[in-house]
């Protein structure tokens, strides 16, 4: 399994239960997820803007902070608001549930659950709120990715890409049409810990258009948005551009 961000799912795990977090760091570290944990409720916020997890299980009961009042920080602040928290309590009361949603929660699990029906939840909230990610294939203007043979083909020719270009790629076809400047790539390819210096971003950029030219009249796929960065789109053909934003 590939090391880079682009490919990871992130999860937050917020529990002051040892036996859970561990057993829930198992089940999904074996299925491929990155895993962040803490047992502190003051400082759950703070490692949700450190990391930005793709979703956050978070416990109701906590020294410091309430599940609930992080959630509802969490919602408040502009940077965090569109995280996606399940909710863990031992309580299953209605009532419970209804105030666990009603903070912000996108989903609620009472306690004692199986590790098992977390992941498919945390799979059901990933698919409703980024679809791009849980889908198996992607497709963009004649190229198809498959996620889990990892071919790519481009109007049924075959593709081939270093795993670099690979999860650039893959990351620009889950937001097809939006511009990322090459910190933004940076941050979403390479991850954050990692020193790179940005014209990196612009060497993986060409090697993926050539990687991506059959050397056919195609349409490029890789837009330069000048002093802006780059974006997935189709351009006609014929028309210029540069190679790098600046
Ligand atoms: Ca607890």
């Amino acid at each position: 399994m590939s090391g880079l961000q682009g490919i990871e799912t992130k999860v937050l795990i917020v529990e002051d239960e040892t036996a859970i977090v561990t057993m829930l760091r198992y089940n999904l570290e074996k299925e491929g997820f990155k895993v962040y944990y803490t047992g502190d409720g003051d400082e759950a916020v703070s490692l949700v803007k450190a990391h930005k997890p793709d979703v956050i299980v978070l416990d109701w009961m906590l020294p410091g902070m309430s599940g609930i009042d992080i959630c509802a920080e969490l919602r408040r602040q502009e940077e965090t608001k569109a995280a996606p928290i399940i909710m863990l309590s031992a309580r299953g009361e209605e009532s419970d549930r209804i105030r666990g949603l009603d903070a912000g929660a996108d989903d609620y699990m009472v306690k004692p659950f199986s590790p098992s029906e977390l992941i498919a939840r945390i799979r059901a909230v990933l698919r409703r709120l980024r679809p791009a990610l849980s889908e198996k294939v992607l497709t963009f203007a004649g190229l198809k990715m498959d996620m889990v043979s990892h071919h790519i083909t481009r109007d049924g020719k075959p593709v081939h890409l270093s795993p670099t270009e690979f999860s650039l790629l893959r990351y620009l076809m889950e937001h097809p049409g939006r511009v990322f400047t090459r910190e933004q790539l940076l941050d979403a390819v390479w991850g954050h810990d990692i020193y790179v210096e940005l014209r990196t971003v612009d060497v993986h950029i060409r090697r993926l258009r050539k990687g991506l030219d059959l050397g056919e009249s195609l349409p490029e796929l890789v837009r330069t948005v000048r002093s802006a960065g780059y974006a997935l789109e189709e351009i006609p053909m014929g028309e210029r551009q540069a190679d790098t934003p600046d």
